[in-house]
């Protein structure tokens, strides 16, 4: 890669014209939620609130990720109703974090949103976004204040962010979501990060540029179910965890030598009671080597958990595989200019 075209590193748009806006939405079987989708947007995004906004244009990078419901079928009619949308079909299911990559690869927009398609992230802050972005950020993200979502859920994720907080050296917002708003050269510095496992939420807090949040509460799901099952969440988190950080690998050592430490002392403990003592205590000693013998399996499968979850991603990531395979785009490539 060549170091003169620095991606970012081209002078920053003015920000005082009118803009193009690109709108990433990853869909995966969101044939209920969809009408109500599209619904929303025409009406966040008609001529006269865009005019207000300075907004030239719009368009809806929609990617669709292996729907195996009329998901992509009704989009495919959206545009030949007039819908300004570029359709981009995965060839299967990739995966959330991978479809939106996939999107942002597509989006030209000279600045580009990310949202959901149940509209948990209301598409209407998109316009404080901009405001926001007109200021001289370059990525705006929502921060989830108030959750509407089961119990559980909101607990992993606010646990989940504190880890993600205290294992990553990141500044990755607390309870920001892929939900924002980012400048052009943004989306280029995205686009150029080599890594096959694609975490954009912690590719965009790692790529730095003037970021800033605006805080929303999360509303419901407006239709469809959830796509994220506990083990697709805990995939997530662990995705989220081992891409950002390998503190957790430093802290399998801190472990396995604290374990080392404790095991010398207590055997010198041990030793001197055995030369210097005369009582038998036969019973504490067997005490002891029950405790050191699970304490030492405990850390050492944890310290292999660790491991196995960099190895695991290690041997993914050298395989150079892409992060999604696009079957189609609708309209086809040749025309995609805006
Ligand atoms: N999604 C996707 N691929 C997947 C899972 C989800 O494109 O494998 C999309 C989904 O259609 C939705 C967004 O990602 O637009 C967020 O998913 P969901 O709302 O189910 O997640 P939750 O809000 O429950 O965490
Ligand atoms: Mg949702």
């Amino acid at each position: 890669m060549s170091t003169a075209s620095t991606p970012g590193a081209e002078p920053p748009l003015r920000r005082d014209r009118p803009v193009t806006l690109d709108i990433v939405i990853p869909l995966w079987n969101e044939e209920d939620v969809l009408g109500l989708l599209f619904e929303r947007l025409a009406e966040t995004f008609s001529p006269a609130r865009c005019a207000q906004s300075g907004i030239a244009s719009v368009r809806y990078v929609i990617v669709d990720d292996g729907s195996r419901d009329r998901t992509a079928e009704m989009v495919r009619a959206a545009i030949d109703r007039g819908v300004p949308a570029l359709l981009v079909r995965l060839s299967r299911n990739f995966g959330h974090q991978a479809a939106v990559s996939a999107g942002l690869d597509h989006a030209t927009g000279d600045v580009v949103a990310v949202i959901d398609a149940d509209l948990q992230d209301p598409p209407e802050l998109i316009h404080a976004m901009t405001a926001r972005w007109r200021e001289g950020f370059d990525v705006v993200y929502g921060v989830r204040q108030r959750r509407k979502e089961n119990l559980l859920k909101v607990a992993g994720y606010w646990a989940f962010y504190r880890l993600l907080a205290l294992l990553s050296d990141l500044q990755v917002p607390l309870d920001g979501g892929d939900f924002g708003l980012m400048d052009q050269r943004v989306v280029a510095a995205l686009r150029s990060l080599p890594e096959t496992l694609r975490f954009p939420r912690v590719l965009r807090a790692w790529v730095g540029f003037r970021q800033t949040g605006i805080g929303y509460d999360r509303p419901e799901r407006q239709g469809g179910h959830t796509k994220y099952t506990l083990s697709r969440l805990y995939r997530l988190a662990t995705d989220g965890l081992a891409s950002s950080s390998v503190r957790p690998l430093q802290l399998a050592q801190v472990f396995s030598f604290s374990y080392f430490v404790l095991m010398f002392v207590l055997g010198v403990v041990v030793l001197r009671r055995l030369v210097f003592s005369d009582e038998p205590g036969v019973s504490p000693g067997l005490l002891l080597t029950y405790l050191l013998i699970a304490s030492g399996s405990f850390v050492q499968s944890l310290c292999l958990y660790i491991l196995g979850a960099y190895v695991g991603r290690t041997y993914l990531e050298v395989k150079r595989r892409p992060a999604y395979l696009v079957m189609e785009t609708v309209p086809p490539p040749s025309t995609h200019g805006r």
